[in-house]
């Protein structure tokens, strides 16, 4: 049925997303442009999975018997390739939402991230498959005749990928896809069969549907059966990489390859990779993961949230069901327990592999917890059941020496008398290893874990223990140090009682004049070379997440702080004797002031008065100078 308010032969404008990343496609010298037939032949075969899934539900729309196959036709004389599939195909509607905007977010985000700086931009292409734009890079002109299945009308999409697009109404027989190339001048060699040949090996042999060179009866390219199938032994390495490039769009290598078949209660046939880098799309909102579902060779649906947890959402493959029923609809899926089994299978094997990964090879381990050791530490507070498994897999920065520890490494060389895992969380590893808190449990040679991933405060908070030992940070409530003895020669640095006397008017006098800066003044039992630091109190947010949460304006009132002074250092022994003398209480209330604004220096945090700080110190020094 024609639209009849569409006139014949409209036009439309492009996003201005996708302007811009045509004009960037079309512009730069692209490394491989071989990998628009990549494209173009991935789009022709998920339309062919989509047609045969719908068509389970709807006999109308193909023959069960349906052979779905895309042929490449060359027209040298009008120096067109055209990639054809008998697929879904695409209605008015579906033209403008698929080739005019940029659907997939992960793209959008990408399209955002481009400079317009070819130098730049090329490389982060390179990193990227741009789906069916990547036409563009070999052609000057794109056709694409297409007739959704179950309706009448075809149509007719055209462009030079110079802002604009014409739609036109035409008659089309059968459903499915045309994609027309108009080759540039300088992409004569993709009107040659061997090379066309050997791109479709090279890149899609694993592609299940057959891919023929000329028509319904041409010669047939690749091996056209589904390689998560095959056994292992029967699959090269290459293979392997080729197929996760097909389901990643990627370039990278993959990190991880997990082939399995898994038999018994449930059968599925598993082949899933972790990429070897971060795909940029890792933290959008609606990402949810990217594996492929499929019954018995048949695409059922990508990204289904039953199918795999949040956290292991950097996976890319297909997980092949044996048991599912063919014509399972996807509200079917929800709470399925074959499916749940599935994934009960899948988590497990994951969790597994990387968990031997971790151990045989730590370097490589160390790449991939950089890039995904966040998204995995989600599990940890969404996943109860999976949490021991989760926890042998987390690692940390550590006061116990350079590199990444494990927790059952921390818990190993717990103290006597220690009955907590201590951390420390910031920004900068650099900046926490200097941190004043932790001179006391450095004394004690007790380990502290440097945390500088944002989430770690946030799953620590859920999460608060590991084998019986709790999680507490260095910089809240009060070091209980005095449970962990002191290695063998070294001496108390907190102040005997005596000393605690002489301290106490320092104290006092510290209290009054800081009583709107913070909540108390005490005696510190974690210090031993600085003067002072600042701490939380045991029921307020620790420190650095409620720096984040400020700056995240989920927070707008910080908590007062408590500072602990370091009885026994010289400074403070000083102040505490001057005062004893009836020193001037105005340099007294300076030195607390000067103290303060040290310690929060040292958090990182800003100086709130930085006249009155400069006026101390300038007064400070000129006193030391005898001025
Ligand atoms: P992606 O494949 O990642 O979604 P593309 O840019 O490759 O991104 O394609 C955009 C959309 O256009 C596809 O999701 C699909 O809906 C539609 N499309 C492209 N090629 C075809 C085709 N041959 N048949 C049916 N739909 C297609
Ligand atoms: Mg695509």
């Amino acid at each position: 049925m024609a639209d009849t308010a569409t006139p014949a032969g409209e036009t439309l404008a492009f996003q201005a997303e996708v302007g811009r990343l045509l004009d960037i496609v079309a512009h730069s010298l692209y490394s491989d442009r071989r990998v628009f037939l990549r494209e173009l032949i991935s789009n022709a075969s998920d339309a062919c999975d989509r047609l045969r899934y719908e068509a389970l539900t709807r006999p109308d729309l193909a023959a069960p018997d349906t052979e779905f196959r895309i042929e490449l036709l060359i027209d040298t004389a009008a120096r067109t390739l055209t990639v054809a599939d008998n697929g879904i195909g695409m209605n008015r509607a579906e033209l403008i939402e698929n080739l005019g905007t940029i659907a997939r977010s992960g793209t959008a985000a990408f399209v955002k991230s481009l400079t317009g700086d070819a130098k730049k931009d090329v490389p982060l292409i390179g990193q990227f498959g741009v789906g069916f734009y990547s036409a563009f890079m070999v052609a000057d002109g794109v056709t694409v005749e297409t007739r959704h299945a179950g309706e009448e009308q075809g149509w007719r999409w055209a462009s030079d990928g110079k802002g604009e697009f014409t739609l036109s109404p035409i008659a089309r027989t059968t459903p499915g896809t045309s994609v027309i190339l108009h080759m540039r001048e300088d992409a004569g060699e993709f009107l040659e069969p061997e090379n066309l040949r050997g791109i479709v090996r090279q890149y899609s042999d694993h592609v299940a549907i057959p891919i023929k060179l000329g028509g319904e009866r041409g010669e047939t390219l690749n091996q056209a059966s589904a390689l998560w199938v095959r056994p292992k032994s029967e699959v090269t390495p290459e293979q392997y990489k080729d197929f996760y490039h097909h389901v990643s769009h990627g370039f990278d290598e993959p990190w991880l390859t997990l082939h399995w078949r898994a038999e018994g209660k449930i059968e599925y046939s598993g082949l899933l990779f972790v990429p070897g880098s971060r795909p940029m799309d890792l933290y959008h909102p609606e990402r949810k993961h990217a594996v492929k579902l499929y019954v018995r060779r048949v695409f059922i649906t990508d990204g289904e949230k039953d199918l795999l947890p949040g956290y292991l959402r950097f996976l890319r493959g297909v997980v092949d069901s044996e048991d599912l029923p063919l014509n399972i609809s996807r509200e079917m899926l929800q709470n399925n327990p074959v499916l749940s089994l599935i994934r009960a299978g899948v988590v497990n094997r994951v969790l597994g592999e990387l968990a031997k990964k971790a151990i045989d090879a730590p370097e490589g381990y160390a790449q991939f917890w950089e890039n995904f050791g966040t998204v995995l530490k989600e599990g940890l507070y969404e996943d109860p059941i999976h949490r021991d498994k989760l926890f042998a897999l987390l690692r940390f920065g550590s006061t116990h020496g350079a590199g990444l520890h494990s927790l059952p490494d921390y818990v190993s060389r717990l103290k006597p008398g220690q009955d907590a895992i201590y951390y420390l969380a910031g920004e900068d590893l650099k900046a926490l290893e200097a941190s004043p808190q932790l001179e006391g449990y450095r004394k004690r040679g007790v380990e502290v874990l440097l945390l500088t991933d944002p989430v770690d405060e946030f799953w620590i908070a859920q999460v608060p223990e590991y084998q019986g030992k709790k999680f507490k940070s260095v910089t809240r409530g009060s070091a209980d140090l005095s449970k962990m003895p002191l290695p063998e020669g070294a001496t108390e640095a907190t102040p005997d009682a005596t000393a605690e006397s002489e301290i106490t008017p320092l104290l006092a006098l510290f209290r009054l004049a800081l009583q709107d800066s913070v909540k108390d003044v005490r005696v510190s039992q974690r210090l031993t070379d600085s003067p002072v630091c600042l701490v939380a109190d045991e029921n307020d947010l620790d420190i650095h997440i409620e720096r984040m949460l400020r700056l995240h304006k989920q927070l707008n009132q910080a908590s007062k702080r408590i500072l602990e002074i370091n009885a026994a250092h010289p400074v403070i022994k000083a102040l505490a004797a001057d005062l004893g003398k009836g020193g001037a209480s105005d340099r007294l209330n300076d030195a607390a002031f000067l103290l303060l604004d040290q310690a929060r220096l040292l958090e990182g945090e800003a100086i709130p008065d930085t006249a009155a700080f400069a006026r101390r110190l300038t007064a400070a020094l000129s006193r030391s100078v005898g001025s």
